[in-house]
């Protein structure tokens, strides 16, 4: 690479967010670098079908993020495959890889959160054949099917919810007697007729060849287990933000979210943060994009103030 190349913004992730946030960076006019470890278009990339993107009805998540992509680098973005291992900050903002440091007057960060997975064999390959990790995204395709939700946080409460209402029967599969959810989500969950309470249980094992069949289900305290034969299973056991690297120097919160509101401002001035790594309450593809227009704007607004362009 090219050593401690300057740039005016170093956007670290390029998933909805980080790809928004280099759409509006370059059209603002700065000189844009997206640093992504993987594949462009974040936790959408698996998605067959999305439903819920304004406009866009049915794309692919494939589709969508093929399109961000184009559209930003048609704009001049440039995109280079790096794992960001750390940053140092002050008036010029260094982002250090496994191969080397790029540097720019501003950093967003929109490096997005995994879900955290069960861990358990087949789990990768019947992902998207089966085994989602969200109801709000790929409920539909389960309209009168037999699914289940694993977890006993918030989401896993809504996603049962949510799934109660478009699916035959929704098994709620979680490992203790008590929910870490709202108990008042609870009780309605309680009162509707085609939700069933497994607890407490986990999974022990997942069956099925082309798709998702069965799941094992193992009592926590007699390690007894049963077959429960299903065509859904919606992951829910929470999420891995994938802030660690940029902490210190950005402020994170105890669930290891970046500290920052709607205005995309970290704790360090010329840092901003944007997407599902952020503290926020509604993690979904447009209020990503959203955050990565307000970030790139906010960093165009730094940059001209403080006189910090790159040419
Ligand atoms: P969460 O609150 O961390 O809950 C994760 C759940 O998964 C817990 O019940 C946990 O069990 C269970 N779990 C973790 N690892 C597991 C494993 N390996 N096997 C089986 N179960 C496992 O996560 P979340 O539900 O995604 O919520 C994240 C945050 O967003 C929370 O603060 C939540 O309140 C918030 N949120 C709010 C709303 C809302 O207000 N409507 C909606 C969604 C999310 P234990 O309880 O036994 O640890």
């Amino acid at each position: 690479m090219e050593e401690s190349r300057r740039y005016d913004v170093i956007i670290i992730g390029g998933g909805t967010a980080g790809l928004t946030a280099a759409i509006y960076a370059a059209r603002a006019g700065l000189q844009t670098l997206i640093l992504e470890s993987g594949v462009y278009g974040g936790q959408i990339i698996p998605s067959p079908k999305v439903e819920n993107f304004p406009g866009l009805p049915g794309i692919s998540g494939a589709e969508l993020a093929q399109r961000l992509y184009d559209q930003a680098t048609q704009l001049g973005v440039q995109l280079q495959f790096e794992q960001a291992t750390g940053l140092l900050t002050g008036d010029v903002q260094t982002v250090l890889t496994e191969t080397g440091r790029w540097q720019a007057a501003a950093v967003i960060l929109t490096a997005g959160t995994k879900n955290r997975p069960l861990g358990l064999e087949n789990e990768g390959r019947l992902t998207g054949r089966g085994i989602s990790y969200c109801a709000t995204c790929d409920g539909a395709f389960y309209k009168n099917k037999t699914v289940a939700v694993i977890g006993g946080g918030n989401t896993a409460l809504d996603d049962a919810e949510t799934l109660a209402a478009i699916c035959k029967q929704v098994y709620l599969i979680h490992r203790r007697d008590s929910f870490r959810g709202d108990a008042a989500t609870v009780r309605r969950l309680q009162a509707l007729k085609n939700i069933t309470f497994m607890q407490p249980y986990t999974i022990a094992a997942l069956e099925g060849e082309q798709t998702l069949t069965a799941v094992r289900l193992r009592h926590m305290q007699t390690n007894e287990e049963q077959r429960l034969p299903l065509d859904g299973l919606f992951v829910a056991i929470g999420q891995i933000p994938q802030n660690q690297p940029f902490s210190p120097p950005v402020e994170l919160d105890d669930a290891g979210y970046i500290r920052a509101g709607e205005d995309c401002h970290t704790n360090l001035p010329g840092v901003f943060a944007a997407g599902d790594c952020r503290t926020k309450s509604v993690r979904q593809l447009v209020t990503a994009a959203a955050d990565g227009a307000v970030a790139a704007l906010a960093a165009a607004e730094y940059i001209r103030a403080h006189a910090l362009h790159a040419r």
